[in-house]
């Protein structure tokens, strides 16, 4: 399905990402996959990737950097000959209620979800521009659409990519660039892994499916938004929540 396909994934080493970069090269994709660690995560991430047989290559990046991540683009750009699909999905929580938050604690999400988000879409837009196709796959949350206390940071950022999603959809468009944000709810990663046994108790019994998420779940919907048989979606979140926020 994703055949002859380079797939960037931000974030790809853990949870979602890696969901999503295990599905994406069991369809036929080869993957950059980018994180700021050569984590244990990263090692166990890439070593699996490996047995699909695909090109597996794997960046350190801050995405916080923008010469980072402009110099990270030009080299998976050079090693692969072209890249087709962006996904943005590397992400960070600082969550506190709005007095507690440290300064560092906005610029830190901000910085990661929003910006890293725009950074690496520009690095690649003109790439995609010149070929006349690309597909912008950009991880956002329920929470970037309907709020939740302790996270206004997190919130924020989330509301943002929404913003910039629709706009990239309306702004390339006409060269056949397709871009969509996915906004899932709550889905057992290392993320939600500390939330603790109380407040998953209380967040699964708000969830109409009632229970949280897998990352092969939000896996299933970006592959479909990778493919061609979404080829006339753009300017979409798609959430995937158990019906969280309906
Ligand atoms: P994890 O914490 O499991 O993984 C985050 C990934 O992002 C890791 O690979 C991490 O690698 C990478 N990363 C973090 N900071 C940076 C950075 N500055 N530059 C490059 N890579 C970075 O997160 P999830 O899988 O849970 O979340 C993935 C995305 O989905 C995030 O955007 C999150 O906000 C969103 N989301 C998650 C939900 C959930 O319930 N889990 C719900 C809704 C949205 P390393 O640490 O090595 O850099």
């Amino acid at each position: 399905m994703l055949d002859g396909k380079v797939a960037v994934i931000t974030g790809g080493t853990r949870g979602i990402g890696r969901a999503i970069a295990e599905k994406f090269a069991s369809c036929g994709a080869d993957i950059a996959l980018i994180a700021t660690s050569d984590s244990d995560a990263a090692k166990e991430t890439i070593g699996r990737l490996e047995k699909t047989g695909r090109n597996i290559r794997f960046y350190i990046c801050d995405i916080r950097n923008s010469k980072d991540v402009t110099d990270v683009s030009e080299e998976i750009l050079a090693d692969f000959g072209h890249a087709d699909i962006l996904v943005n999905n590397a992400g960070i929580t600082r969550d506190n209620l709005l007095p507690a938050l440290k300064d560092s604690d906005i610029d830190d999400v901000i910085d990661v979800n929003l910006k890293g988000t725009v950074y690496m879409t520009k690095a690649f837009i003109r790439s995609f521009v010149k070929q006349r196709s690309g597909n912008i796959i950009n991880i956002s949350s329920v929470v970037g659409l309907m709020g939740n206390k302790g996270q206004a940071n997190y919130a924020a950022s989330k509301a943002g990519i929404i913003g910039f999603t629709k706009t990239v959809a309306k702004e390339y468009g006409s060269r056949k660039i397709r871009c969509n944000a996915i906004a899932p709810g709550y889905i057992e990663t290392d993320m939600t892994g500390s939330l603790g046994e109380e407040y998953t108790k209380a967040i699964t019994a708000a969830i109409p499916l009632g229970t949280l998420g897998k990352p092969e779940d939000v896996a299933e919907l970006a592959l479909f938004l990778a493919g061609e048989g979404s080829r006339y979606i753009t300017g979409e979140v798609i959430k995937v929540d158990g019906g969280m926020y309906v």
